[in-house]
């Protein structure tokens, strides 16, 4: 076996704008995994906001080619040893976790979801995510945005409201609201999220920072809306944090480790009855297909990452009224 990756460097289609940061390019790596004439591929999208950098993420694929036995043997097991490899490198491992099985999916010539007994009709709609930007280019994108049934919108700032009113002149399309731990304390999060429930908001994600466990106990009391846990939720481990904090978490494989920690994440989940979403971050829409076979074990997608970028290099699996459509092809399903 030969892994072999590349870095690239991914643009956003307009500016991405986020309650922490501005995003102007994102690195990102395409992950081979060369065996038996047959190539499995998987890609890395590190997040900074979880102590990867993309110089971390290259450091930990080099480790994890290196140590590569010369047969694959059993999946789970090769996956699993990922995890010492390169504990702090999620990202890293997502990708090799997808080279795997899309591998695995290759030499079968099933899809992932078929291997994993997931049925695709099951696929919740996607959102689309809307950045901050002024009222005026706010309303534009959701008109773009017209064939998705739910928009993303990131919030937690002073533009908030403005930007809500400015959607609801062109659409009442559901609405998720993502504040990226951007409201500054707990009376003003259920201010805010009291004002949002009134405008056909379906949940907010990471009201407060994500070490504000009490806070939250204490909003989750009160909020009108599902509160979702992401810049607090990163794998399994977590679970304790957030399950009295959060209503439910988002699940992204470039947090957890990849498609085999994203399932225990959802058994884990579902075990201590909270709801889940299959999110991602800015990626292709290779990275996005290894998500895309699991959502359907979700209530809600949020895999837009490779519909905000300019250059995708990839074909990813077709949106159809603003649902991911998986293709019945070997593994991933990406050509
Ligand atoms: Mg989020």
């Amino acid at each position: 076996m030969k892994l072999r990756f590349s870095a690239h460097t991914l643009r956003p289609r307009h500016a991405f704008t986020l309650s922490r940061e501005s995003i102007r390019e994102k690195q990102t790596f395409f992950v081979e995994l060369h065996h038996d004439g047959i190539v499995g591929r998987g890609e890395a999208a590190p997040m900074a906001r979880f102590g990867e950098t993309p110089a971390s993420c290259r450091a930990a694929l080099e480790r994890m080619a290196e140590a590569l036995p010369q047969r694959l043997g059993d999946p789970e097991t090769l996956i699993r040893s990922l995890e010492v490899l390169a504990p702090h490198a999620p990202a890293a491992r997502a990708a090799v976790d997808a080279a795997v099985m899309d591998w695995v999916g290759r030499s079968t010539g099933a899809p992932l979801f078929r291997i994993w007994g997931i049925d695709p009709s099951e696929m919740p709609p996607t959102s689309m995510t809307i950045a901050i930007d002024t009222p005026e280019r706010v309303r534009q994108r959701a008109r773009e945005a017209n064939g998705f049934t739910v928009l993303k919108l990131k919030l937690g700032g002073r533009r908030d409201q403005a930007m809500v009113s400015a959607i609801r002149e062109v659409t009442d399309a559901i609405i998720r609201g993502d504040t990226n731990e951007g409201y500054p304390d707990r009376e003003t999060a259920l201010r805010e999220i009291e004002w949002l429930a009134e405008r056909n908001v379906e949940l907010v994600e990471q009201p407060l920072p994500a070490d504000r466990v009490e806070d939250m106990i204490w909003l989750r009391q009160r909020s009108p809306l599902p509160l979702i846990a992401d810049e607090a939720f990163m794998h399994a481990r977590d679970m304790d944090n957030v399950t009295e904090a959060y209503h439910g978490i988002n699940i992204k494989l470039v947090k957890c480790g990849g498609t085999l920690a994203a399932r225990e994440a959802i058994a884990a989940a579902r075990a201590r009855g909270l709801e889940v979403m299959l999110g991602c971050t800015l990626e292709s829409s290779l990275g996005i297909a290894a998500a895309a076979h699991l959502a359907p074990l979700a209530d809600y997608a949020d895999l837009d990452g490779n519909l905000l970028i300019a250059d995708d290099p990839f074909d990813g699996h077709p949106v159809i009224d603003g649902r991911i459509v998986l293709r019945d092809a070997p593994g991933l399903g990406i050509p």
